[in-house]
């Protein structure tokens, strides 16, 4: 309604030189799922450019993406369908092979085809487990349609770097790979922490997009910055009550601004009384309850007008890391939570 999501191409193109620094040698495969991370694919471009292979959850993602590049497209999760298949030849797609039921449908391929092959670790999630690994690969090795690009699996625990279970998978990962096949295990927070993790492709997303996993920036830049103005300002009295549920009450004679985002437009409803929002190049802190379509802002410290933009992340001052940690969430929830109601645009 009043939001807008403006994406910075010079902070995308910045983020992906950092993680080009940390990577060595390795390959970048760019996570661009959920619409990029919700900066939509249509406003990512210094990121398709840039990789060297782009990588998407699912199918639908795959043709979107398609329309815009002839880089090669990775589909994290797979094919389930001769149906799948068919379509992700078509889109000429890399296939991740990470459950058994997906070999047979592979096998019978009549084309050519790249796969990458995933096992499981240690996160039991997504991945064959070692015995079916060695089957699968002795099979693909002997049919003359079927490409194996890499071996891949994915950390659990990548952002707590003394985690023991990250020297276990990767321990357990290079016990069953060995350098004949390229290899990669590495996300954002590996690719930060992790150098014996990088093998021939990482694969970054969150990092991408300028928030770190960690408390330190590591000098990455917001590549969203969404903001709102001010509807309304009014002056309560000492005792006001502010909001739904009337959980904020003003212990002294408060400037309220009224902020034209909510939870309708992915600003968490649970962030917390206090949750800095940036006015005028001031952090002044949220009071009362979220609603749809509103926060309330005490602005009693700061000279604003109506019709002032309020951001609410992705300023160097007010990453979306600290909205995440006042809410009770990670970067990636608020990124990919922002709602089709915001208007997007682009700045260089
Ligand atoms: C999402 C995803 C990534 C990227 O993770 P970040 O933490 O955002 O860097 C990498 N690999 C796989 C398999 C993923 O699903």
């Amino acid at each position: 309604m009043y939001a807008t999501a403006v994406i910075s191409q010079s902070a995308l193109v910045h983020n992906l030189s950092v993680v080009k620094a940390h990577a060595k040698s390795a390959k970048i495969v760019c996570v661009v799922k959920a619409d990029g991370y919700g900066h939509q694919l249509g406003l990512i471009s210094p990121l398709i450019e840039g990789a060297d292979v782009l990588a998407v959850s699912e199918i639908t993602q795959a043709a979107k993406l398609r329309q815009k590049t002839k880089r090669p497209i990775l589909l994290l999760s797979g094919i389930y369908s001769e149906h799948d298949l068919q379509q992700a030849v078509m889109l000429d797609c890399q296939i991740v092979v990470h459950h058994r039921s997906q070999i047979r449908l592979i096998l019978d391929t009549q084309r050519k085809i790249n796969v990458w092959i995933k096992i499981d670790t240690g996160m039991h999630r997504l991945g064959l487990s070692g015995k079916e690994y060695v089957a699968c690969l002795a099979q693909f090795n002997v049919n003359p349609n079927i490409n194996i690009i890499s071996i891949m699996s994915h950390f659990a625990c990548a952002d707590e770097p003394s985690h023991p279970l990250n020297k276990k998978q990767l321990a357990y990962f290079k016990r069953l790979t060995n350098a004949t096949t390229a290899r990669s295990m590495a996300n954002s927070a590996a690719i930060l922490s992790q150098p014996e993790s990088l093998f021939e492709f990482v694969r970054p997303g969150i990092m991408l997009y300028g928030a770190s996993p960690f408390v330190e920036t590591h000098n990455l830049q917001p590549a969203m910055q969404l903001s709102a103005p001010i509807l309304s300002i009014k002056t309560v009295q000492k005792g006001a009550q502010v909001g739904y549920g009337a959980i904020w009450k003003a212990d002294k004679k408060t400037v309220l601004a009224i902020i034209g985002i909510g939870y309708g437009d992915g600003y968490p409803r649970h962030a917390k009384s206090g949750t800095p929002v940036m006015i005028n190049n001031a952090l002044c802190p949220l009071v009362g309850r979220v609603s749809m379509d509103f926060i309330c802002v005490d602005i009693s410290k700061i000279k604003a007008s109506i019709g002032d933009r309020a951001i609410v992340w992705g300023d160097k001052k007010l990453p979306v890391e600290t909205i995440a940690k006042y809410s009770d969430t990670i970067s990636y929830e608020l990124l990919t939570g922002v709602s089709s109601r915001v208007k997007f645009t682009t700045t260089a």
